[in-house]
């Protein structure tokens, strides 16, 4: 029986026992804050207001259940893509020595956006803003690899830590976030530079996959490094950042990195026509190839077909997942609501039953009918929510519930028991309402 047991605990719970989700059991409408009272940039008051995350202490949040599962389905999002480019997952300390932060330099240039601290015997530490020490050193304790092992592409996605100069706009510039972080090893400069763009692809991956318009420019190497640098951002008023493109030349760039730099030696080709256009953004990735800057300190090396040992090239890519997290949110929001991209919305769907009253445990039947076959589709399980909270009109659930923004709202008016072609859906990001039938509502899906 006990093989009986570890077959069950393997096998995906039976649909019946997937529970129903009822929104006043949620950790959400508790309606305290009022956006009026809240900081400046839309998100963030839009994620405050509708209990996606909470304030901790300045820089510092709680992300509550909602902005958890939005996190998870973007963690999902990216895992996926690592993996399609060969990328393995490792966690890495967080608490990093300050003698491998010294050796780089680091310790030094970092200045006081490092949280530093000590151990009881007087050992200090950093808590990791990035691990390029870490990881090369990790590394190098197992230098000299063999050529034939490389490439190696490891990444984590952990709590990365910053003190911030003005911590701002929420979860955008946090002095704690989650950032994934992948670090590349290759043989030569050739090779680093083909794993380089396999890995800035599998960033455009994910962008395209979250379905929010972004743009890749030229960036800054900054204080980690490196020769060759793009970043990936998200147009929008609250971002940080000044980009600088040309639609006639294809120019893409970081004012960071173009800073002293004429419009005419910036843009390319027939200059006369450029015209450069100043955006802001966000930015949301960063990709950097490192070449010898890391391995030469830590003595990272390989072997090569003729035994010589040599240097190890590479290169490191963040993704700033807590921010791209509220970024989706400030492109795509309305003031007053809410917007997700869909791949990445905590729940797919709010059934809004009747109002308490004449047959209203009819409406509330044929809610719990409905949320049961929806969560039996492909990739629907817990997907479903039941606003439950039948002493409110249909009108203001569904308010709050374009407001919370499910991308898809079905009321359960008057009309749903008498006629099977009477299912009020809402798509919330088109505020487009069609009235379906069950089957087709189930197509829709
Ligand atoms: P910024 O220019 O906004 O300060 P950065 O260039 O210092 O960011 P990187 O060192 O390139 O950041 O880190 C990789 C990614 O981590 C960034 O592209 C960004 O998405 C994210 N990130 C950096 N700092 C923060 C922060 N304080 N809060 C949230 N995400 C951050
Ligand atoms: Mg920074
Ligand atoms: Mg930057
Ligand atoms: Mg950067």
């Amino acid at each position: 029986s006990s093989d009986a047991q570890e077959k069950s605990a393997r096998s995906p719970a039976p649909a019946s026992r997937t529970r129903r989700r009822y929104v006043s059991k949620l950790y959400q409408n508790f309606g305290k804050l009022q956006p009026e009272d809240l900081g400046v940039c839309k998100s963030y008051k839009l994620m405050l207001y509708n209990e996606i995350i909470g304030a901790c202490y300045p820089g510092a949040f709680h992300l509550l259940p909602l902005g958890q599962r939005a996190m998870e389905k973007l963690v999902r999002i990216i895992d996926q893509e690592m993996e399609a480019v060969g990328g393995q997952k490792i966690s890495m300390p967080t608490l990093a020595p300050d003698t491998l932060w010294k050796a780089s330099g680091r310790w030094e240039s970092t200045g006081k956006e490092l949280f530093s601290l000590h151990d009881r015997h007087e050992n200090q530490f950093c808590l990791g803003p990035t691990h390029e020490e870490l990881i090369t050193s990790l590394v190098a304790s197992h230098s000299p690899v063999s050529f034939q092992q490389l490439p190696q592409l490891l990444y984590q996605i952990t709590r990365k830590f910053r003190d911030e100069m003005s911590p701002k706009h929420g979860l955008l510039r946090g002095r704690e976030f989650e950032m994934k972080d992948m670090y590349t090893f290759d043989t030569n400069e050739e090779t680093a530079m083909e794993t380089y763009h396999t890995v800035c692809d599998a960033y455009s991956n994910v962008f395209d996959r979250i379905r929010v318009p972004y743009e890749k420019v030229r960036g800054s190497t900054g204080n980690i490094g490196g020769s060759l640098s793009h970043e990936f951002h998200y147009v929008a008023e609250a971002g940080e950042d000044r980009l600088l493109l040309c639609l006639r030349c294809g120019l893409q760039v970081n004012q960071e990195m173009a800073e002293g730099t004429s419009q005419e030696d910036l843009c390319q080709g027939s200059r006369e026509h450029c015209q450069l256009t100043e955006s802001k953004g966000i930015e949301v990735g960063h990709c950097f190839y490192l070449g010898t800057k890391y391995s030469s300190v830590f003595n990272a090396t390989y072997t090569d077909d003729a035994e010589n040992i040599r240097p190890i090239h590479m290169g490191c890519f963040g993704l700033g997942v807590t921010r791209i997290l509220q970024a989706a949110i400030e492109v795509l929001s309305k003031e007053r609501q809410l917007r997700w991209p869909s791949s990445i919305a905590p729940y797919q769907v709010c059934i809004i039953p009747q109002k308490e009253g004449y047959q209203a445990d009819l409406y509330f039947r044929l809610a719990e009918e409905l949320s049961d076959q929806l969560s039996g589709m492909p990739n629907m399980a817990g997907e479903v929510v039941i606003d439950d909270r039948t002493k409110f009109t249909i009108g203001r659930r569904i308010y709050e519930a374009s407001r919370i923004g499910y991308p898809f709202v079905i009321a359960l008016g008057k009309k749903a028991l008498a006629d099977p072609c009477q299912l009020e859906v809402i798509n919330t990001a088109t505020e487009e309402t069609q009235f379906l039938s069950r089957e087709q509502l189930m197509d829709l899906m």
